[in-house]
């Protein structure tokens, strides 16, 4: 038997992740490819570097995607920042925050869990009673944008009350990055991670990730070596960073560095708040129509995230049957529940360059016909 080449089809991407990719981030990734040593290849990294600084709102020197997707930022983030006894509050509210606890015990660390309800955003005050109880706490973990159910947290009041404990922050913000406000520097993050394929729009596969001093030193004064060799900034940043005088680490991914480049000059020549305004517009019209066939959101308005819309299935109606419809007859990928809302909602992503009144207009006219 002979094995032809793969032709996907063309769906309209609508679910958690990936979002669709246009067709500038395509070509740019179809270009060439060069050494990742070679001297053009690294002024495209120059590049990078300050357009992730300005979707990141940071002048923070550490800052570089990790070449692999949004979980290897995480991993980075927590393998860099705990070292063996290390105490870290994290709170969760979703799928991710089980995931940070995983990665704070696989480092060694000691996990102390904050809980609040799937849809709710993160309680500040819970989080403080637990600063308060846990005075050997250093480090604080939470989601942005809890991809699981749609709500958002307020990133700022939790990183202030982090910092008057004496705690460094960790925060995901793979769902959150050029879909809604996020401000690294204002905001005092310490550690931050993200993903190419959500509100950027680019292929899977890379994570951008940013680091302040108060961070940088804390790795700097580590008395043990970091767990895994591939994701120890230490020697990362001799790649990434160092004006001039790149070592090789590892092969960077040539062609996926190439559309994220592109994706990120997309959202410079839009302007980060107006890409944060279209987000939000177009979340507002597919609530409208939504709303008028009777589909409701699990998430308290002031905690809704424009680009991850999580609603309540409606009564009587087949879940599976529904998305494997949209997808047949309009090539058209809706997310299903995660976890505990398995079976329960759908996720309907407007991330990135798939967020358009276009994109609503088509999700709400499909959804319409296959009920
Ligand atoms: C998608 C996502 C991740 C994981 O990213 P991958 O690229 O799938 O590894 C982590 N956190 C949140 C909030 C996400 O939405």
């Amino acid at each position: 038997m002979t094995i032809c080449s793969f032709q996907p089809p063309r769906r309209t991407l609508m679910g958690p992740g990936p979002s669709d990719v246009s067709d500038r981030v395509l070509q740019a990734m179809a270009r060439p490819t060069v050494g990742h040593l070679d001297p053009s290849f690294i002024s495209m990294m120059d590049e990078t570097k300050q357009l992730l600084q300005y979707v990141f709102q940071t002048k923070n020197e550490l800052t570089f995607a990790v070449s692999a997707p949004g979980s290897a930022g995480m991993e980075c983030c927590f393998a860099n920042l705990i070292e063996p006894g290390n105490t870290v509050i994290v709170c969760q509210n979703g799928v991710f925050g089980g995931r940070m606890k995983e990665n704070v015990e696989r480092c060694g660390g000691i996990a102390v869990m904050v809980q609040d309800d799937w849809g709710k955003a993160v309680d500040p005050s819970k989080l403080e009673d637990a600063l308060k109880a846990n005075p050997d706490a250093c480090l604080v973990a939470f989601v942005h944008a809890e991809t699981s159910t749609g709500a958002q947290s307020d990133a700022k009041t939790l990183v202030d009350l982090a910092h008057q404990h004496g705690c460094l922050t960790i925060v995901d913000s793979v769902t959150s990055l050029a879909g809604t406000p996020l401000k690294v520097d204002e905001w005092g993050i310490d550690a931050i991670y993200s993903g190419s394929q959500k509100c950027l729009s680019a292929s899977p596969g890379l994570s951008p990730v940013s680091f302040n001093q108060h961070a940088a030193d804390k790795i700097k004064r580590r008395t043990t070596k970091v767990q895994s060799w591939f994701l120890d900034l230490n020697l990362v940043m001799g790649y990434w960073g160092g004006e001039g005088k790149r070592a090789y680490h590892h092969t960077a991914p040539v062609n996926c560095l190439y559309g994220l480049h592109e994706s990120l000059v997309i959202v410079q020549e839009e302007g980060l708040q107006n890409s944060w305004d279209r987000h939000q517009r177009n979340h507002l019209a597919l609530r409208d129509g939504l709303e008028k066939m009777g589909i409701n959101f699990i998430v308290a308005e002031k905690d809704r995230l424009p680009q991850l819309n999580a609603v309540t299935i409606p009564e009587g109606i087949d879940d599976a049957a529904v998305r494997s419809r949209l997808l047949n007859e309009y090539d058209l990928e809706i997310g299903a529940g995660l976890g505990s809302l398995a079976g329960k909602v759908w996720r309907i992503g407007l991330m990135g360059h798939a967020s358009s009144q276009k994109n609503v207009d088509f999700c709400l006219n499909s959804l319409r016909a296959v009920l």
